[in-house]
């Protein structure tokens, strides 16, 4: 890779960041401790819930999320197809069953109408976990309203929605409890990372014990507080999903950048809209309800017009320095799933056809406008040369 190729993401860190993370080293405290608490504080308010939980991945947040609303083996929870697969592992961690319902066209979410035809004939199901897809809101209202028919939890997959608002709401206003995750990728990065949200203090409290080893600091600062300080109680087999003081040192500042940064990617994402006309692809479809975060900018290849398929696509802008990359290959064509389920490719002919004309071109807060402006010409270039 040569100096100026463009990756298809990066996170955009500044001097508060690197400042606060040597005072994080120069402190002694690494692990989780005043800085996270202060992370957690400014990121509950920067929702506006009473409680953000911050852990170690989007991942383990999921997990402790699922086990919080009380996810069983042999429980089913429905989500999507087309995610990462870190979505629906965490309900295998717990002996559950995903069940997939197929994505919208538009907006590559839940298709709802087909959700509430699966929810009409299967049993047994106990939560929804939707995912924001690309960082534009499900219809979460019409999730909630099902959900409350059928007596269900909404856990949401928010890794890709922040900041998001659906109806002017921010987007962890809305479900039991609402993830996010700080990989290097997403709009707001720690290295590792992720916060779980919710307004139901029990849910809180049980995530916060079970994110540290089962330990219950609560029960001990309560019930015994006059025992020495290395007493500790542990009241179930929890994980080691905790957060370090060194990505919250991260995070505190990402989190204060976080509209300016989304403010970035929305002028990126309208530039690349603009420019992209007359073209054979599709430019991203946006939802009157919802805002964009603008984690993804995903084009929709018109393959019926081209001479090259999807993948030679990608390589042609390989070699022209720009990187891309594809919003998901669906989780049914997966060995695991596809094995577990015996599922056809299509079985979820939404998400199938979607994938194989999918790329997601660069889109991140740091990029130049001669950057974005490098992207397009080669976007224009290849599939002009490549048209039939
Ligand atoms: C990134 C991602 C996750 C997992 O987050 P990590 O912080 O990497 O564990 C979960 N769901 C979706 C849709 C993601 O894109």
């Amino acid at each position: 890779m040569s100096d100026n190729f463009i990756p298809f993401a990066l996170p955009c860190l500044g001097e508060q960041e690197i400042n606060e993370v040597v005072d994080t080293l120069r402190s002694g405290w690494l692990t989780t401790g005043p800085k996270t608490k202060r992370f957690e504080e400014d990121f509950a308010k920067f929702i506006g819930m009473p409680h953000a939980l911050a852990v170690n991945s989007g991942t383990a947040g999921l997990h402790l999320a699922l086990e919080a609303v009380g996810i069983k083996p042999g429980d089913k929870v429905i989500t999507t197809p087309y995610t990462f697969t870190a979505t629906a592992e965490v309900i295998r961690y717990l002996g559950a069953e995903p069940l997939f319902v197929d994505i919208d066209p538009n907006t590559f979410n839940i298709d709802i109408h087909k959700l509430a035809a699966t929810l009409e004939s299967v049993s047994n199901v106990k939560a929804i976990m939707p995912v924001h897809f690309g960082g534009q809101a499900c219809d979460i209202e019409a999730i909630l309203a099902l959900a409350r028919q059928y007596s269900l939890k909404v856990v949401e997959d928010a890794a890709h929605a922040l900041p998001t608002k659906y109806k002017g709401q921010m987007i962890g206003n809305f479900g039991d409890i609402t993830v996010y995750s700080f990989y290097v990728t997403k709009t707001l990065a720690t290295g590792e990372g992720g916060m779980i949200v919710t307004a139901n203090p029990d849910y809180a409290e049980r995530i916060r014990t079970m994110r540290l080893h089962g330990i219950n600091r609560d029960v001990f600062d309560r019930a015994s507080s006059k025992q020495p300080g290395w007493y500790y109680e542990v009241v179930a087999p929890g994980f080691k999903y905790n957060m370090t003081d060194i990505s919250a040192a991260l995070g505190i500042h990402q989190l204060q950048k976080a509209n300016a940064f989304q403010q970035r990617r929305a002028e990126i994402a309208t530039q690349y809209t603009k420019e992209l006309t007359d073209l054979p692809l599709c430019t991203p479809y946006l939802h009157s309800e919802s805002s964009h975060a603008w984690h993804l900018y995903v084009i929709q290849l018109e393959l019926e017009t081209l001479t090259i398929d999807r993948n030679t696509f990608i390589e042609r802008m390989n070699t022209a320095g720009v990187g891309t990359s594809v919003h998901f290959i669906p989780l049914h064509l997966q060995k695991y799933w596809r094995d577990r389920y015996q599922f056809e490719p299509t079985d979820f002919p939404i998400a199938l056809e979607v994938y194989q004309r999918a790329v997601s071109l660069p889109i991140y807060s740091c990029m130049t406008n001669a950057q974005v402006k490098r992207v397009i010409t080669q976007v224009k270039q290849i599939l002009t040369e490549a048209q039939k």
